[in-house]
């Protein structure tokens, strides 16, 4: 088992290898759409080059999205035309946090359920337990979003892999796509997992 799902892992590294990095943002940005994290234009995500921060643009479809439309943003703060909203938000993770090479933004819709409450997610499994122990959640007005996630979400993430801000979604940091990818899916894994439970009147 554990020979098969290493080769499976090796298999994986090589084709992502082969792939420049561009071409890993747009893979991660689809996967996040096609295993249900986001809709069809929603979310956003970017990879550090140095001082360059590649973003996904505005509007961007995950179905349908090209390596040429990411859009060049730098590490000064200066974003580039047609960036996601989110890209100031990004930029400041990166800034905040010399170890992130990655960011990912999602929306889970267990995570985002379970956490309308406002409190810290606790997960409930192992593995969640394990990776996470609290997965602060963010609160913030809905008018306020834009003026305030940007460095609220950079605070926490210069500490911790992953946050959510309560009724919109799921940031990730990383050094590596793979790992922000990882975080998101765990998290979400996690929140589903204690949904069940509650619904089964186990927790
Ligand atoms: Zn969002």
């Amino acid at each position: 088992m554990m020979a098969a799902r290493l080769i499976q892992l090796c298999d994986t590294v090589g084709t992502l290898y082969m792939m420049n990095n561009k071409q890993e943002l747009i893979q991660y940005y689809r996967w996040l759409r096609q295993y249900g994290l986001n809709d069809s234009h929603s979310g956003n995500a970017s990879i550090r080059d140095n001082d360059t921060i590649w973003v996904t643009p505005t509007g961007a479809c995950a179905d349908t999205l090209h390596e040429d439309q990411l859009v060049a943003c730098y590490l000064d703060g200066h974003t580039g035309e047609g960036a996601s909203l989110d890209a100031p938000l990004h930029i400041q993770v990166y800034q905040a946090n010399p170890q992130a090479n990655a960011v990912l933004h999602s929306h889970g819709p267990h995570t985002v359920a379970l956490t309308l409450n406002g409190e810290d997610f606790q997960p409930i499994d192992f593995e969640g337990q394990y990776y996470f122990q609290t997965v602060p959640v963010i609160n913030i007005d809905y008018q306020d979003y834009v003026t305030q996630a940007p460095a609220r979400v950079a605070a926490k993430l210069a500490e911790q892999p992953i946050t959510v801000v309560r009724g919109h979604g799921v940031y990730a940091q990383a050094a590596s796509l793979n790992l922000a990818y990882k975080w998101t899916c765990s998290l979400e894994l996690s929140a589903k997992t204690a949904f069940i439970a509650r619904l089964a009147g186990k927790a």
